[in-house]
Parts: C-alpha cells; structure tokens; sequence
C-alpha cells in the first residue's frame, strides 16, 4: 500500500532562507521545524524534501557541498526524532545557470518533477500526501503533482493565496501536525 507523505520545501521552511545557504554555519534552523517532522516520523509518514538548488548551477556551491549539508541535517533531524526519507534537488536555471545547468528541467518547481520521482521511488499516495512550502511554486508543483493539502506557510500572514485555491495558510509549522492525520 503506497504511504502518505509529508513533503517540505528546504529553504524557508527547514532553514530560513538567507539565500543560496551551502554550509551548516549558515544554517537557521525555523522555529518548530524539528517537532514537526518528529511528528511525522511518530505517525511513520516518510518525510520528503524536495528543493530548488539553482545556486549548484549558477557555481555558487558544487553538489558535493550540497549532499554534505542534506547529511548534516538529516543528523540534526535523527538527534530529534526526525527521520528524512528522502531529499530531491533540482540544480538547473532556465536562465541564470552555467552551460552545463542551463535548461528547462521538469524538475524545477513550479513543474511536479521531484514529486513525480518521489512518488515512483518510495511509492508515495500524492492525494493523501501534504505538502509545505513558503513559495507560490512550491504550491504549484504540489498542485501539477496532486497532491491532496497544500500548506503555505507564512509566518506574517502577508502573502497572496494562489488564486486556484486550495491552499491553506498556515503562521506556524506545528500547524500543520493537524493534517498528519
Ligand atoms: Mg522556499
Ligand atoms: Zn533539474
């Protein structure tokens, strides 16, 4: 029987986003991050991240620096209860990218790449399964993907809904414990 899962956008909901972060010095983790996925693991919901990593294709950091960071989280994580099942990037830039990066990737959100291969990797029910992100792109790749509750998570409380609506704001990321059900 495929599993629900929890899928976290990276930056802005695991770690506040101060831009193309690449070491653990620069790592902020988000308040009620770790109880989150703890709570998830609790409830055996694999937790997924999937994330843009344009900064690996502009040279800003390689990806051996980037799974270097993606094992010292999951460490921090399993200190806490926390298991991360699976961790998918999208190193591409249609634009802003070295050669070697610079293409439309089916990967990058908005497009439900990552979530589509999740899916078929770990045999996940996208329906069932909740998404948060702190983007538009990151609701909008749930939504191509379908998976069943979209979380915004906007601590101010400021940003626009998606208008295709179906999203849900949530201020705190514990909130979204509720939809682990
Ligand atoms: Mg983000
Ligand atoms: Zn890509």
């Amino acid at each position: 029987m495929s599993a629900r899962a929890l899928f976290l956008d990276r930056d802005g909901v695991i770690n506040v986003d101060h831009g193309y972060v690449h070491r653990p010095d620069q790592v902020e983790f988000v308040p009620g991050i770790f109880e989150l996925v703890a709570a998830a693991t609790a409830r055996h919901w694999p937790v997924v991240v999937v994330t843009n990593q344009s900064g690996i294709g502009r040279g800003y950091y390689g990806d051996r620096e980037f799974r270097q960071l993606t094992d010292w989280m999951r460490e921090r994580f399993a200190e806490r209860g926390g298991r991360i099942e699976g961790v998918y990037h999208c190193p591409h830039h249609p634009h802003d990218a070295q050669p070697d990066y610079r293409r439309a990737c089916p990967d990058r959100k908005p497009e439900p790449g990552m979530l589509l291969r999740a899916r078929d990797d770990l045999d996940l029910d996208l329906p069932g399964s909740v998404l948060v992100g702190d983007r538009a792109s990151d609701l909008e790749a749930a939504r191509r993907a379908g998976v069943g509750a979209r979380l915004l998570f906007d601590p101010s409380g400021t940003e626009s809904l998606p208008a295709e609506g179906g999203v849900v704001r949530i201020r705190t990321l514990p909130e979204a414990i509720a939809w682990l059900d």
